[in-house]
């Protein structure tokens, strides 16, 4: 089973009637088989599902009105493997409302140079082909990613896997129910938003929950069920000796528990898969939830602290594009710097709400206070993010769009221990280098909270940004200051013409 084999990519290829049959079926034959090529690669998540060709309007108008009908289906991936006359193609791609990704390719790797004739041209014509069909996706204005090159290439079947990924986010994104406990935190602006226009552009339902009806259910969380996550724990993460059997914090634990199961029937019971909470509404509760949150998280739910419901929401896209992938992906947030010239860095992490996905080590179960919040010691996960690339993404509501933000990052080990910081946290350099990347965050109008991931790199979040008509900004290697602010204030204009009236 591929990681995301209950989602559907459809292969769709175009040609027209007046090639004959005997070409139609070759058309169809080959067709089969690149489906069939791109299904069996492993870099592809979803299953490519061979569709008949397309040779007139009301066919490809169908096929496109099925396609967005189809439950399963997160995408289609068109193809030219014939000339086909593209306003043909006018009514079915303007009914289409899946993802689309043109695929430039042809059946054969090499010319036959010693065999070639007209009926071989005749039938490997994507060349021009798709140049028909480029022109009216472009003239229509469709969001779409391109690929081109031969469809055994491994690269371009990692470029199909990359988009197939955010058509999964996608799809996810236009099902996501996202319950908020608590409002934001009083007077913070980025973790605002307009979440009916959020609803609009991305499909997501934000709404809120009252805090003491979770602390109700607190209460009513059976001691059996606190038993079996106290197993849990114990098998999973190191304990600190307060917490074990008989420690002195033992009920702090199985109150942690409790929490735990009552936000997990609360999440279950409303199909949601995302969630906020604030330190500053806590009704019910008797410490703010940290290894509840972070556990929710590892199993695979989006999470936002101090009410920030756009970061809950990418936390779970992320994940959803993730999924199968080496890494983990975890809500983050910007906390300090470490500014020595022989290698600056970041130190990021959160009061609690890190997720141990992004350890490749032995996770710590610990209690100690917490200065905000008013209630008691939270219990808490405690680890180190593993090495490698990895990247940090944040989404801001602009007033008059969203603009997508990532930063390519690598986390490196920490200079020193740190024994006393009691939290999740990785240490990274951001790229291209502290300064640069911390300039351009800035200027971008970037959040403190992200999502780190060390799963995926940025052409997903591109792939996602161009089907929801995000703003997409990417910090890299390449980033300079005097580029990065053209970009800004072009980006600033293209946006306002694109809205129009
Ligand atoms: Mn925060």
């Amino acid at each position: 089973m591929k990681a995301l084999g209950e989602f559907e990519v459809w292969f769709l290829t175009g040609s027209q009637d007046l090639y004959g049959e005997e070409t139609l079926r070759q058309v169809a034959a080959d067709s089969e088989r690149i489906a069939a090529g791109l299904n069996e690669s492993a870099a592809i998540p979803v299953r490519i599902v061979y569709k008949p060709v397309v040779k007139s309007p009301e066919g490809i108008a169908a096929a496109c009105l099925e396609a967005t009908a189809s439950a399963a289906c997160v995408g289609v991936i068109a193809w030219m493997h014939t000339f086909s006359p593209a306003r043909m193609w006018i009514a079915g791609l303007q009914t289409l409302q899946k993802p689309l990704l043109h695929l430039h390719t042809q059946f054969n790797r090499d010319l036959p140079w010693g065999e070639i004739d007209m009926d071989f041209m005749n039938l490997n014509q994507a060349a021009h082909g798709d140049r028909e069909f480029g022109h009216i996706e472009t003239r229509l204005g469709i969001a779409r990613k391109t690929v081109a090159g031969h469809w055994q290439d491994p690269a371009v079947a990692d470029r199909i896997g990359s988009w197939a990924r955010a058509a999964c986010a996608w799809h996810e994104a236009h099902h996501l129910k996202v319950a908020r406990l608590g409002d934001n935190m009083r007077h913070v602006a980025v973790t605002e938003g307009d979440k009916v226009e959020a609803q609009i552009r991305l499909g997501v339902a934000v709404n809120g929950y009252s805090v003491s009806d979770l602390g109700d259910a607190v209460r009513a969380v059976p001691e059996a069920a606190v038993d079996d996550l106290i197993e849990a724990y114990e098998s999973s993460y190191e304990l600190a000796p307060s917490l074990r059997a008989k420690g002195a914090e033992r009920e702090a634990l199985r109150e942690a528990a409790r929490i735990e199961a009552a936000l997990r029937t609360f999440l279950a019971d409303g199909g949601f898969g995302a969630f906020t909470d604030t330190f500053e509404n806590l009704d019910g509760l008797r410490q703010l939830p940290g290894i509840a949150v972070q556990r929710l998280m590892a199993d695979g739910y989006g999470f936002g602290a101090e009410g920030d419901w756009k970061t809950g929401v990418m936390v779970r896209l992320l994940k959803v594009m993730a999924r199968g992938l080496p890494g983990g992906t975890s809500f983050m947030e910007d906390y300090t710097y470490h500014f020595d010239p022989d290698g600056p860095k970041v130190l990021g992490a959160h009061m609690l709400e890190v997720c141990p996905t992004i350890s490749d080590a032995k996770v710590s179960c610990e209690i100690h206070p917490l200065s905000i919040g008013g209630r008691s010691d939270p219990v808490r996960l405690v680890f180190t993010a593993g090495p490698g690339p990895a990247v940090v993404v944040a989404l801001m509501d602009m007033g008059d769009r969203f603009r997508l933000l990532a930063n390519e990052i690598d986390i490196v080990p920490s200079d020193e221990p740190m024994p006393k910081l009691p939290v999740g946290r990785a240490v990274w350099k951001p790229r291209p280098n502290l300064a640069t990347a911390t300039e351009a965050w800035l200027m971008a109008g970037g959040a403190h909270h992200t999502v780190l991931s060390r799963a995926i790199g940025p052409e997903p979040l591109a792939d996602f940004a161009e089907m929801g008509g995000l703003e997409f900004l990417l910090i890299d290697a390449d980033t300079t200051i005097r580029g990065f602010k053209k970009e800004l204030r072009w980006n600033q204009a293209y946006y306002h013409l694109a809205r129009g009236l």
